[in-house]
């Protein structure tokens, strides 16, 4: 999944765990679903690591969970545990909804299951992966899912056009790297 099937996806678990009751810093969360693959699909491009690393690992986010705790005892500001959880919790919705291979779990529960990490199929495959029909199909649904949350949750236009914005960023970079890396020629 890219950006919107996280997004979306996300936005709509995000949306009923809120109206179940839970404080959620919503617009953190919803961002944060999109935060594992922005730590870890540059460092897989430019460092040749694993595509699914610490971003990846529940481990990551319980220390952002921990920290968040210990800064808002700290500070007596329990706003900075919400804020953490959150971040953490939009990581966690992305790293359940990558979810398609057993093998991914060494990575999810890392060191659990053992210290060594998968073996990616290649540097590239997140570049070339919007190939796969299966990726195209979750853009569009995410895309849909976005627009019925945010009519649900009552989003001034505003909300909407900072939204779009946000995708248009993404996609440019998307195409920025796939034109430096893979190339348009092939
Ligand atoms: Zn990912």
């Amino acid at each position: 999944m890219y950006l919107q099937g996280h997004v979306g996806v996300s936005a709509l678990i995000l949306h009923f765990l809120e109206k179940k009751g839970l404080r959620i810093a919503f617009p953190l969360a919803l961002f944060s679903s999109m935060i594992p693959d922005f730590i870890d699909k540059p460092l897989e491009l430019l460092f040749l690591l694993p595509g699914r690393f610490i971003g990846h690992m529940i481990l990551t986010w319980l220390v952002v969970i921990i920290i968040g705790k210990g800064i808002a005892n700290a500070t007596r500001n329990p706003d900075i545990f919400t804020y953490s959880y959150s971040v953490a919790l939009g990581a966690l919705l992305h790293i359940v909804e990558d979810f398609r291979d057993p093998s991914l779990l060494r990575t999810i529960f890392w060191p659990v299951l053992g210290w060594q990490l998968p073996k990616q199929n290649g540097r590239f495959d997140f570049l070339l992966g919007l190939r796969d029909p299966y990726y195209a199909i979750f853009e569009g649904i995410g895309l849909i899912l976005i627009v019925y949350v945010g009519m649900k949750r009552g989003w001034e236009k505003d909300e909407f056009y900072k939204m779009i914005w946000i995708f248009l960023a993404y996609w440019a970079l998307y195409v920025s790297f796939y034109a430096i890396f893979v190339g348009f020629s092939k």
